[in-house]
């Protein structure tokens, strides 16, 4: 018998005495999630629990520089959810690191695991710095005292922080010494699972660094036939070249599919014939950005031609908000596929809905990180390390078994995929509050 649970909660008024902040990013994902509890009829209890997260850490710290001054800043961790495990999910450093996008972003998270059926609720966290501002030295020590403020609220049982945006694998290695230097007892010594996306040499996993941009891959080769499209004669454009576009571009172009275009914060690129992926990815690590970078056939183009730039399918890969209404009248495309996070307004969203564009979730589409962060936190616990082989099966059967459950939903509820991948996370949560209850 499915068991009945009734909570009397206050939920919020239906009509708020102030008009929502159009561009709340956290209330575009609240919105999302209302939508899909609408969709599979949870429980009023569920939408209310979801609609907050469950913990909110604020920390300002001092942080020495090479010159001797001291500078303080702001750092974040939010803990969206953890009714499926430990809270889990990346730690950004960006000026434009905001309470309201991190709360967000943690929401998202408990979406994706959900999404993916791992046994992970959702986390985010992040500071407010430009890394450019700041040496090798300084970046350490930012990391190392962020890391110490955080104390005893990560864990590898607890909240297990990722790079995102501005971290990568140094960072990561940094933050998992710093908790185990300062976790002392015999207990923490090999707790290296406290973070994932560490190097390899440092108990990372093979794979980890291409997982999102092989998921998306993945991903693409499930979906594409929603649209008549077929990989090996697919043209794409990509808006980020960072880790998840240029690891994107790469996995696609193993299969036979063509960059079109691709534009970063510095410079926009066209190549009708497609543009050459090795060279543009050592540009950029030699060079910062796409900036300068010159071949055959490829012009350098403005923002709007990049946009307008006729594809089968554009990849954001940047940061939140970058398709508003008028680039999403721009876009010349059957498909979008959310390489980053919360790449659509949400009056970009109703543009795109409007001219009949295709758009994959990003809950759906980067779930590859989340994914080959869980493989290293196994990998870890059991203290053994796989091959590339055994990761990338891994990650191709658990990204493929939810994409199919979306498209499936899709079908069922009558929604669009990116509906029904809200829905699809909705519903196992869902169905975890009814079997566990609330505490007491
Ligand atoms: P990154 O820092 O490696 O790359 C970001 C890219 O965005 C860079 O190419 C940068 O030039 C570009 N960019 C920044 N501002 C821009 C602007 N105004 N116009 C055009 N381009 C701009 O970051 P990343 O790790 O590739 O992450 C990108 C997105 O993917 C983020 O939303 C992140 O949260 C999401 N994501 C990342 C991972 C991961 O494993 N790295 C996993 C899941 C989701």
């Amino acid at each position: 018998m499915t068991p009945r649970v009734r909570i009397p909660v206050e939920l919020p008024s239906a009509k708020p005495l102030l008009p929502a902040d159009p561009d709340s990013l956290f209330g575009m994902a609240v919105e999302a999630v209302n939508g899909a509890c609408d969709i599979v009829k949870a429980p009023e209890y569920v939408r209310a629990i979801l609609g907050q997260p469950k913990n909110e850490l604020m920390v300002n710290f001092p942080v020495r520089r090479d010159d001797g001054s001291y500078e303080i800043f702001k750092g974040y961790r939010i803990q969206h959810n953890n009714i499926l495990g430990p809270y889990k999910g990346g730690i950004r450093y960006h000026p434009e690191v905001s309470l309201d996008d991190v709360k967000a972003l943690a929401l998202w998270m408990t979406m994706k695991c959900a999404l993916m059926r791992l046994p992970f609720g959702g986390a985010k966290g992040g500071v407010k710095v430009n890394t450019r501002d700041l040496s090798s030295n300084e970046l350490m020590r930012l990391t190392r005292r962020f890391t110490s403020a955080l104390g005893n609220h990560i864990g590898p049982d607890h909240d297990i922080p990722a790079p995102d945006v501005g971290t990568n694998a140094q960072i990561m290695d940094w933050m998992m010494d710093t908790y185990i230097n300062t976790h002392t007892d015999g207990a923490h010594q090999g707790m290296v699972h406290v973070v994932t996306g560490k190097s390899v040499g440092c108990g990372g996993s093979e794979g980890r660094e291409k997982a999102t941009g092989q998921g998306i891959c993945y991903v693409l080769s499930e979906l594409l036939p929603e649209v008549n499209l077929k990989m090996s004669k697919l043209r794409f454009s990509l808006l980020g070249f960072g880790n998840v576009g240029a690891f994107t571009a790469r996995a696609l172009s193993a299969e036979g599919a063509k960059l079109i275009a691709a534009m970063d914060h510095a410079a926009a690129l066209v190549n009708p014939d497609g543009l050459p992926i090795e060279e543009l990815h050592q540009h950029v690590i030699d060079h910062g950005s796409l900036a300068g970078f010159k071949s055959a056939g490829t012009r350098e183009v403005s923002p709007e031609e990049f946009y307008r730039t006729p594809t089968d399918v554009f990849i954001p890969a940047a940061l939140e908000r970058m398709i508003d209404e008028q680039k999403a009248n721009w876009l010349d495309c059957r498909m979008v596929a959310e390489g980053g996070n919360g790449p659509t307004t949400p009056r970009g969203a109703e543009v795109l809905q409007r001219r009949g564009i295709v758009v994959l979730p990003a809950i759906l589409c980067n779930a590859g990180g989340v994914t080959v962060s869980y493989l290293e936190w196994v990998q870890n616990k059991m203290g053994v390390h796989w091959d590339l082989q055994r990761v990338d099966h891994e990650l191709h059967r658990t990204i493929v078994l939810a994409a199919r459950r979306v498209r499936v939903a899709a079908h069922r509820y009558e929604v669009d995929l990116s509906r029904a991948a809200f829905g699809v996370a909705v519903e196992h949560l869902t169905d975890t509050y009814l079997r566990r209850g609330i505490f007491p």
